[in-house]
């Protein structure tokens, strides 16, 4: 057992849970996860968890596939189907700017090898009777995306770590404490050495991952690290049921309403990108994100007031729909949208300090990236070459930054106004 890589996780969201998955598929490793709270409580479980393959970026097309292997890998694990709904993806233009956006996405789906059907406006509302499509608009189906219940994943992959590991050949262990909170990162010189809990307990290790969500933010700059993400609003609401959405009609990608769309057990569940940037700062976040408001437009009425025309135009029956809820928690957004994964390292490529990995700055695709994050972060803890570029997601990227000032989280927070895709 001496010769065992000694790694902690922070943080049991889905994304602590794929690397504790990961990890525990290689020999040798003695895992340890912490989590303040219960798994997969925090921003985890308020996701719409869509899971949409074709990315403009290709580094996050090769985090998105490696998740859809990952549930098929666990439902052979656990012996049990995860809940994962493949209704496919709707990505609809009418709009020339959004036409295009459709268009350049059926290409990147084309190069993925994705199969992409083109659908008339007439076929489309076939599918999603809630829809009413201009005649010209432009419709590409991609049937292989879906959604999946993003809690019952991060539970699946913590569980799938556990069975790994109890296999009678496995040469790995894994321990998971929950309602444990780490308070303070231990460093000597430029090596992170381990973890103290609030209990003031101290934990030795070769490696520690921070994927404590948007709380990461707080934890890395113990170690000197400003990672480039600011907790910004991400929101959906769910109206009552509709004989319209049929509940296994395609999600769907609106971008002249700035809107995503997906059915909900007979309800429809609809997202709008925010056209005022909505966030909050790192060091005011309270432990617990239940009952957690931006203080402001806390019902979401004023955002959905913002986008009530453009998205009526598609969906005419709004103004006469009950909505019965509304969903608002944090995404941990950077300034390009895509993840922070790493060590950090100077602009020679060399680790300015040992033994700590970031894990975090999902953009609100967290869930979609989870099963090729954690293979990543899992090769990188290993000393094992990665298995995509990790350029774009370099926690250095963006140079010097501040995520305690409130121009950088202005700057995070635009970002996601700025979204389109799903
Ligand atoms: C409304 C909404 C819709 C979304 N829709 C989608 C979607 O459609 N598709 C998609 O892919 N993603 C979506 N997301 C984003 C997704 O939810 C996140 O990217 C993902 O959940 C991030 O996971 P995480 O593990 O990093 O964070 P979390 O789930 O927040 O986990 C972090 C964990 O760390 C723990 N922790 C914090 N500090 C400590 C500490 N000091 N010690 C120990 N533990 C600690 C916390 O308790 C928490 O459990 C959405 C998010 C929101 C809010």
């Amino acid at each position: 057992m001496s010769d065992q890589r000694k790694i902690i996780i922070i943080g049991g969201g889905i994304l602590g849970c794929s690397a504790a998955y990961a990890l525990s598929k290689q020999p040798n490793c003695q895992i340890t996860l912490f989590e303040s709270n219960t798994l997969a409580a925090a921003t985890t479980s308020y996701a719409a968890a869509l899971l949409t393959r074709a990315r403009q970026k290709t580094v996050i097309a090769d985090l998105v596939r490696e998740t859809f292997t990952a549930i098929e890998e666990l439902d052979q694990l656990l012996g049990q189907k995860l809940p994962y709904n493949p209704v496919g993806s709707l990505h609809l233009g009418s709009e020339p700017e959004s036409r295009q956006q459709v268009e350049q996405m059926a290409q990147i789906a084309a190069q993925q090898n994705l199969r992409v059907d083109w659908l008339s406006s007439h076929q489309v509302m076939e599918l999603c009777p809630w829809l009413d499509l201009p005649e010209d608009t432009l419709a590409a189906l991609l049937p292989d995306d879906g959604f999946i219940d993003p809690y019952q994943l991060a539970i699946a992959y913590a569980q799938g770590a556990k069975t790994l590991t109890r296999q009678p050949e496995s040469s790995s262990s894994l321990e998971i404490h929950q309602n444990c909170r780490v308070e303070k990162i231990l460093q000597q010189g430029d090596k992170v050495m381990g973890i103290e809990l609030a209990n003031g307990e101290q934990v030795f290790a070769d490696v520690v991952i921070d994927a404590a969500g948007p709380w990461s933010t707080m934890l890395a700059r113990q170690v000197g690290i400003n990672l480039a993400m600011a907790p910004v609003r991400s929101h959906y609401w769910i109206t009552e049921a509709l004989d319209s959405v049929p509940k296994d009609s395609p999600m769907v990608t609106l971008p002249d309403a700035r809107a995503y769309a997906r059915p909900e057990v007979g309800h429809l569940l609809f997202g709008l990108r925010d056209y005022h940037p909505i966030y909050a700062s790192p060091d005011k976040l309270p432990q617990d994100l239940a009952g957690f408001s931006f203080g402001q437009d806390e019902q979401g009425w004023e955002a959905l007031e913002d986008g009530y025309e453009a998205l009526s135009r598609f969906f005419p029956g709004l103004n006469q729909t009950g909505i019965e809820h509304y969903i608002s928690s944090i995404s941990s957004y950077t300034p390009d949208g895509a993840p922070l994964i790493g060590f950090l390292k100077d602009s020679q490529g060399k680790m300015l300090l040992e033994g700590f990995i970031a894990m975090t700055g999902c953009s609100g695709g967290g869930i979609g990236m989870s099963g090729g994050m954690g293979r990543l972060v899992s090769e990188l803890a290993l000393g094992q070459q990665a298995y995509t570029d990790l350029t774009p997601l370099a926690i250095e990227r963006f140079g010097a930054i501040d995520p305690l000032d409130e121009n950088f989280q202005r700057q995070c927070a635009l970002a996601r106004c700025g979204k389109r895709s799903g």
